[in-house]
């Protein structure tokens, strides 16, 4: 089985899907894996490094593509535009391929594959079950997301975040409110731990307290009218009596903190507003607003996504693909959890497709000429 590795071409993205570490090991196992030139070097792994542990370097992308029995890319496959390359046509129909395809975000691509008969995988769809922990791209990235998100904060804040006693006297710990504690949030509540902060958090999933407590922060929450669970351990809306006596609480956190992250998501996808105008136009000026929801479209109503914008004295940012920052470590765990998948269900080096599994009955999109998986089936 060809294992084929592309360079990213989505902008600003700087991951590579497989580091010449998890390479070295899947070529030990007797796999055949091929990258396109320079594909490693933004993420600092060169070409050398990759022939070093076996692997191909190949500089002809639609040639690389052709030969693929198995695609592994970080983002979903380029269809012309910008990058100028289509490589679902580039594909074989019969080809694999496992990304982080956002579905439901990317149905053109959807489309293309299906059209293609390309079967695909996509992390994101990947169950969140313990068997499936070691594949989770979505949990690698969201802790990349909560600690990079925490140190960016305490760099912008005009104050300490640790205690410190100095012969000036003493300086008291800077306050941070976390919003949403799955993994983005639990990462950012240790990261700012760790940095001396005194942390409160709160979620809509009242389970998540003893988490947020086994981290040393507080927990601030109050009773829901209603259940938040949308199953999966996904958050669903609140409902509007729920949504206001949640501002009231939020307001209030919000005024006494000195840094807010956000990290909420209904649905592991869309951002709701939790941070209105208002809310910002409370907070202490020189405060600092991390809206770690920007990707998914952000959760506070002044955030400029992508931007960094000071509103009333508070600066508020909202970055895009934090992982991108730190494309090293990213790109590692990113495909060591590729490579978890593509051990599990590769037998006689060839990948094995099985629906009755639920890893792969969740994971696929495209499957001989169709597009199976249920949600995006809906959305198209
Ligand atoms: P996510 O990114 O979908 O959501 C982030 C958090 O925002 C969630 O905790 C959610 O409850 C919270 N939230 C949503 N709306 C909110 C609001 N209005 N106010 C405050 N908070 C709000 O979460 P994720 O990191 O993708 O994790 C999703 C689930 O999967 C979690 O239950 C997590 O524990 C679970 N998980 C399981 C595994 C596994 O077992 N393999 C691995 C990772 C995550």
């Amino acid at each position: 089985m060809r294992i084929v590795v592309p360079k990213e071409t989505q902008p600003g993205e700087t991951r590579v899907a497989l580091a010449p570490e998890v390479c070295k090991k899947l070529v030990k196992a007797g796999y055949t894996i091929a990258i396109e030139s320079g594909a490693g070097s933004l993420a600092y792994y060169t070409d050398d490094a990759y022939r070093e542990v076996g692997v191909v370097v190949e500089s002809d992308p639609a040639a690389l593509f052709g030969s693929a029995d198995l695609v592994l890319s970080v983002n979903a496959p380029a269809i012309g535009g910008a990058a100028g390359r289509n490589e679902v046509a580039w594909m074989r129909p019969g080809t694999t391929i496992l990304t982080s395809l956002m579905p439901l975000k990317n149905l053109d691509v959807v489309r293309a594959l299906a059209e293609r008969k390309v079967t695909s995988f996509s992390t994101d769809a990947i169950p969140r079950t313990t068997r499936a922990q070691a594949m989770d791209t979505l949990s690698s990235m969201a802790s990349i997301r909560g600690y990079k998100g925490a140190l960016l904060a305490a760099a912008e804040l005009p104050k300490y975040f640790p205690m410190f006693m100095t012969a000036a006297g003493t300086v008291f710990p800077a306050k941070v409110f976390v919003i949403g504690a799955a993994v983005a949030g639990l990462q950012a509540i240790a990261t700012a731990k760790r940095l001396g902060a005194n942390v409160v958090a709160t979620d809509v999933r009242p389970e998540v307290k003893e988490e947020i407590e086994s981290l040393g922060a507080k927990f601030v929450g109050f009773e829901l009218s209603g259940s938040a669970s949308a199953g999966g351990g996904y958050a669903k809306e609140l409902s509007a009596e729920d949504k206001k006596r949640q501002q009231e609480m939020l307001a209030e956190q919000c005024t006494i903190a000195d840094v807010v992250i956000t990290t909420a998501l209904i649905g592991g996808v869309f951002a709701p507003k939790v941070i209105s105008g208002d809310m910002v136009r409370q907070m202490r000026r020189g405060s600092v607003l991390m809206d770690l929801g920007a990707d998914g479209g952000g959760n506070c109503e002044l955030s400029k996504i992508g931007h960094t914008v000071v509103e009333h004295g508070i600066t508020i940012m909202a970055p895009l693909n934090l992982p991108a920052t730190m494309p090293t470590h990213a790109s590692l765990l990113f495909g060591r959890n590729l490579a978890a998948f593509v051990e599990t269900f590769t037998k006689d080096k060839a990948f094995q497709i099985d629906l009755t599994d639920d890893i792969q009955k969740g994971a696929i999109i495209t499957h001989e000429g169709a597009v199976v998986h249920e949600a995006t089936k809906k959305a198209m």
